[in-house]
């Protein structure tokens, strides 16, 4: 089966760099697959889950908004922060889930909503991908 190279990268360090079969990425109109020979594009990420599969194997990573670029053979993420599953800490990520909700419990307006929203949507996409990797482990 053909595969591609996908590059995710924030502005600290290369997350991923693997060759892989298909990518499913958070785009800001809902989740965009990639297969190998996609046609060119770019586009920006929101918060959200990216999968990568790779024989049979699959990867979740939590990704906190960014772009995507597809070449031709290679996909480019540049992320603004992007944790593999096993990185992820549940604790700091549950601590930053409360201190949103706690800020969005009282009325916050313009930017310090958008902000709690953010933090709130970051951690809760944390703890999911975090969850899953559990979960997997179980099994
Ligand atoms: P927090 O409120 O917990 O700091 P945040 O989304 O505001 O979360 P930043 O402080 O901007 O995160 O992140 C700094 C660095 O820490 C980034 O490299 C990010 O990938 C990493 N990071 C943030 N939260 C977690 C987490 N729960 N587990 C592992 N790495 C994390």
């Amino acid at each position: 089966m053909p595969s591609f190279k996908i590059d995710i990268v924030t502005a600290e360090r290369i997350v991923y760099s693997e060759d892989v079969d298909e990518v499913v990425a958070p785009g800001v109109s809902g989740q965009l697959g990639i297969l190998p020979h996609h046609a060119p594009l770019m586009t920006t990420l929101e918060a959200g889950e990216l999968v990568v599969r790779k024989g049979g194997q699959e990867e979740i990573m939590a990704i906190s908004g960014g772009f995507l670029e597809v070449r031709p053979d290679h996909v480019i993420v540049l992320a603004d922060q992007a944790e593999r599953a096993e990185e992820i800490d549940i604790s700091r990520a549950d601590e930053a889930r409360k201190r949103a909700e706690d800020r969005l419990k009282v009325k916050q307006t313009g930017m310090d909503a958008l902000r709690a929203e953010a933090a709130l949507r970051r951690a809760l996409v944390r703890l999911s991908v975090a969850e899953k990797l559990r979960r997997r482990r179980k099994v």
